[in-house]
Parts: structure tokens; C-alpha cells; sequence
């Protein structure tokens, strides 16, 4: 790549991870739908489809034969194990997106996220943490939309502890969707718009 190139004229990925069941998925495209610039990126996966789930929208629904074929092409970006799947994320598919001109978000776990890391490909790395299951059961049964002041002390201890390591950029604590919603918005505008003031 020439050095010359300008910084603004190269489209950013923003990585995304954090355990799964508590609306990290709808978190993100609440978000892609709030920033022009910003395309979800499908990850190819060897998981059955879910009920109200489509193909080429959530997932390019691939079988292991074929996810293999894959690997030893060396199409994936980064890929990755998760509960017994495969799921990975399709260069071609990142090089399409970002040939339309937009700033791609990853859903990816965390060894996606290390190996996009390893790789050395220039990235945000943001964590998402949802209030623990148990909580949100009893929120439920309660309806209460509040959080117990214990509950925060934990989930900010958690955020402290994420933060430390150093790994993730940012941590955002899914508790309140559109707060959450609001927060990663900044975060992503934020980093887009730093990056274009470089170039
Ligand atoms: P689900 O099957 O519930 O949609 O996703 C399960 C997990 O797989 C989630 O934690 C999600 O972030 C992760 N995942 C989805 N796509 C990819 C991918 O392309 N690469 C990696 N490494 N993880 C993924």
C-alpha cells in the first residue's frame, strides 16, 4: 500500500464483541440503521438458520465442506469455533463494502477479534456487555426497567475489568437500549470522524 494514500479515503472496521443473549445483535443494527457510512458485515456461517432469521441477511448459511474449502483458500479475514459452529468473515465480502464506500462493523467473538488484532488490520475494538441473565429475569418478571445500584457497581466493576486488559478500546453496558444505542453511535462517529481528520 503507498504511504501516500490518504487515511480518509480508506473505510474503517469497527469490531464488535460480547457475549450473546442479550440484544448485542439488535444493538448493532439499531446502529448501522443510524450511520449512513456504516454496512453490518454477513459472516459466513455453518449454523442452521433460525427461525426469522434470512439467508444473505444475517448470515451466508454455508456447510462445513464448503467452510473448509474456504479456510484452506484463505478467504476469511478471521474465523472461529463458537458452541460447536464455524462462522467466519468473508474477505470478499469486506473488500464489496468497502468498495461501496462504507465503514464495515464486525460481529465477531472474541478470538475474531484477536486475530483481526494479531493481523495487525487497523481496527476499533469495542465490547458490549449485557446486564447478566439472571437480571434481566427478574427485571422481567418485576417489569422493572431499573437496575439495582448493586447491579451497576458490578456491571461498571466489569467494565473496569474488560478495560484493563487493554484489549478493547471501548466497553458499552447494553442495560438500557437506547442509551446503549446512543453511546456506541458516539463511539463509532467518533473514531470515523478522527481518522478522516488525519488524511
Ligand atoms: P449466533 O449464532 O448467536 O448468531 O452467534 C454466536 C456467536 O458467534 C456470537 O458471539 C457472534 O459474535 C459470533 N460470530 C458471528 N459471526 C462471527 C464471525 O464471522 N466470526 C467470529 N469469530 N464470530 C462470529
Amino acid at each position: 500500500m503507498g504511504k501516500n494514500k490518504k487515511i480518509k479515503n480508506q473505510h474503517k472496521i469497527i469490531v464488535i464483541s460480547g457475549p450473546s443473549g442479550a440484544g448485542k445483535t439488535t444493538l448493532i443494527r439499531k446502529v448501522v440503521k443510524r450511520i449512513p457510512t456504516l454496512a453490518f458485515s454477513i459472516s459466513a456461517t455453518t449454523r442452521p438458520i433460525r427461525k426469522g432469521e434470512r439467508e444473505g441477511v444475517d448470515y451466508f448459511y454455508i456447510s462445513e465442506e464448503i467452510f473448509k474449502r474456504l479456510i484452506e483458500s484463505d478467504s476469511f479475514i478471521e474465523w472461529a469455533k463458537v458452541h460447536g459452529n464455524l462462522y467466519g468473515t468473508l474477505k470478499y465480502h469486506i473488500d464489496e463494502l468497502i468498495k461501496r464506500e462504507k465503514n464495515v462493523v464486525l460481529d465477531v467473538d472474541e478470538q475474531g477479534a484477536h486475530q483481526i488484532k494479531e493481523k495487525n488490520i487497523p481496527a476499533i475494538l469495542i465490547y458490549i456487555l449485557p446486564p447478566s441473565i439472571e437480571e434481566l429475569e427478574k427485571r422481567l418478571k418485576k417489569r422493572k426497567s431499573e437496575l439495582t445500584k448493586e447491579m451497576k457497581k458490578r456491571l461498571e466493576n466489569a467494565k473496569e475489568q474488560i478495560l484493563s486488559k487493554g484489549f478493547y478500546d471501548y466497553v458499552v453496558i447494553n442495560d438500557d437500549i437506547n442509551k446503549a444505542v446512543e453511546e456506541l453511535k458516539d463511539i463509532i462517529n467518533e473514531y470515523i470522524k478522527n481518522e478522516e481528520e488525519i488524511g
